[in-house]
Parts: C-alpha cells; structure tokens; sequence
C-alpha cells in the first residue's frame, strides 16, 4: 500500500539521513527501484514528472502500475508515490488518481500567489491525507536554460511557505536540475543553514542531486535535508548499459533483440545507481 511520506521524512529528519526520491519513466524504472528499495530495506519516493505521467498515458496507470508492483513483488518497505513539480492541476488529477505524495511546483508565481495555492492544495492533501510538497526559490536547470550557479532562495519566504503546513520544503541553495556545469559554485550551506533557522523542524528537499559531490550530499543531510531527488543519474546508467549492450551486438546474438533481454543491462545499471545513492543518503536498513 501507498503511503503519504510525511513519517518516512520525520524518521529521517530525526536520524540524520535522507529518503531518495527516484524518477520513473516506465515499467523497468519501476520494478528497479522497488526491488532495490525491498532488498536494502530502505523507505523510497517514487518520482512522477508531469511529462513522465504522460508518457505512461496517464496517472491512473501509474497508479495501477504501482500499486500492482507493490503487491505482487511483496514490496513491505514504505513507499510513496509523489507528483514531481506539479501545477495546480496537475496536483488536483493526481489526488484524484490515486498518488500518495505531491510537490506543488509554485515557484514561478509571485510569492503570493504561491502560497495561495499552496494553502488550497496543503486542505486537500491534508483531507486525503497525502503528503506535499512546496518549492521557493526556482531551481534551476538545462530545462529552463539556466546555466552556472542556480537560484537561492529567501528564508523569510521559505518560512512563510513551511508555516502554512507543508510536509517537507524544496528550496533552492544553488542546485541545478540535470547534470553540472564545469563551472558550478557549488551548493550555498549559508543559505541552507539560513532556512534551517527560520523553518526549524521543516525536513528539507534537495532536487538535482545527479552529481553533487559526496561530501556536500552529507553536509546538507546534517544541516536538514531530510529527502533528495535522483533522476538524471538513472537516466545516465540506464543509457550506458543499453549503448554497450549494442555496440557489443548482443541484440544480434540468438534471442538478443527480446525486449526482456535488451532492456536487462539497463534496468540493472538503474538497480546499481539506486543503491549508491540509498548508500550515501543513510537510508539502508532504516525501513525494518
Ligand atoms: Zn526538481
């Protein structure tokens, strides 16, 4: 069964380490992630992007996708499936679909109207009781055209944010989405140390975790962040393995071309990545 991700991050706020989030694209990120998750028995965060939900033709069969997955792997660990930089309406289609967990993407409005619809969103998720997320501050990205360091955000607005309700605070602290530039500063602990002070016991997301250095990964666990999304760095494994697969022309070999075996390397390169993260981030073993 789905569940919201509001205890998994309480758990991890107060045992100093983190949740990963990991994105979803189809039926093999899926099963990687969660037999990966049963295996080092650790709590996860399914990711959905907006675009990702369309791919899969819609989140009813993400919903039915998972739900299934969890019940015929005998997936026990917590799991919750969260809408990844939602609109508003995209929030509104995935409470009705079934999702556990969603991110109300506002940082593009004034501060205003962020926190009007956020406050809107935090009674209907509260009523379902799901879990949601709130983002201040844009992170930046190659998706926006934004290159160098990425935005900071202001600890006043992240505290008016985290004291509507939210359950857990997404804020920029010069993260980008997608991989590094050569010439990125690096994440800013001021700032996060800043917002840590204002919003107190808020557990705090950091998006684009694909090639943040080790070393920052931990400093920013031990100054609040309680969640961290992986998706590029899926992506990045998952097309490695399938590129060597055809280059050595294995496809070519016997029953080689069979989804099941071409798709294979890919789908264990996935497993390999989601374990180092689940490695780094602390949440090994914390799911017993
Ligand atoms: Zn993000």
């Amino acid at each position: 069964m789905l569940v919201s991700a509001k205890e998994m991050l309480e758990k991890a706020r107060d045992g100093k380490y983190a949740v990963g989030q990991f994105n979803i694209n189809n039926l093999e990120w899926t099963k990687s992630i969660l037999l990966t998750a049963q295996e080092l028995k650790s709590p996860v965060i399914l990711g959905v992007s907006e675009g990702a939900g369309k791919y899969m033709t819609g989140y009813k069969t993400v919903v039915g996708m998972v739900n299934g997955m969890i019940e015929e792997l005998g997936i026990t660990v917590p799991v919750a499936l969260h809408l990844d930089h939602g609109s508003y309406e995209g929030c509104l289609a995935c409470v009705e679909a079934g999702f556990s967990s969603i991110m109300f993407d506002g940082s593009h409005y004034p501060i205003e109207e962020n926190i009007q619809k956020t406050t809107e969103l935090i009674k209907i998720a509260n009523e379902k009781g799901m879990s949601l997320e709130a983002e201040v501050g844009s992170i930046g990205g190659e998706e926006d055209g934004v290159i160098g360091k990425g935005e900071c955000a202001d600890p006043d607005e992240c505290k008016a944010v985290a004291d509507l309700g939210v359950t857990m605070l997404a804020a920029g602290i010069g993260n980008i989405h997608g991989k590094y530039p050569e010439n990125w500063e690096g994440l800013s602990f001021d700032t996060l140390a800043a917002i840590k002070e204002k919003v107190g016991d808020m557990p705090l997301v950091l998006h684009g975790g694909t090639g943040i250095p080790e070393d920052m990964i931990k400093k920013a666990i031990s100054l609040g962040v309680a969640k961290i999304n992986v998706n590029t760095e899926c992506q990045l494994a998952f097309a490695e393995a399938t590129r060597k697969y055809i280059e050595a022309g294995k496809d070519l070999e016997g029953k080689g071309f069979d989804p099941r075996k071409l798709l294979a390397p890919g789908a264990e390169a996935i497993k390999a990545t989601v374990k180092e993260k689940m490695e780094l981030f602390g949440s090994i073993g914390k799911a017993e």
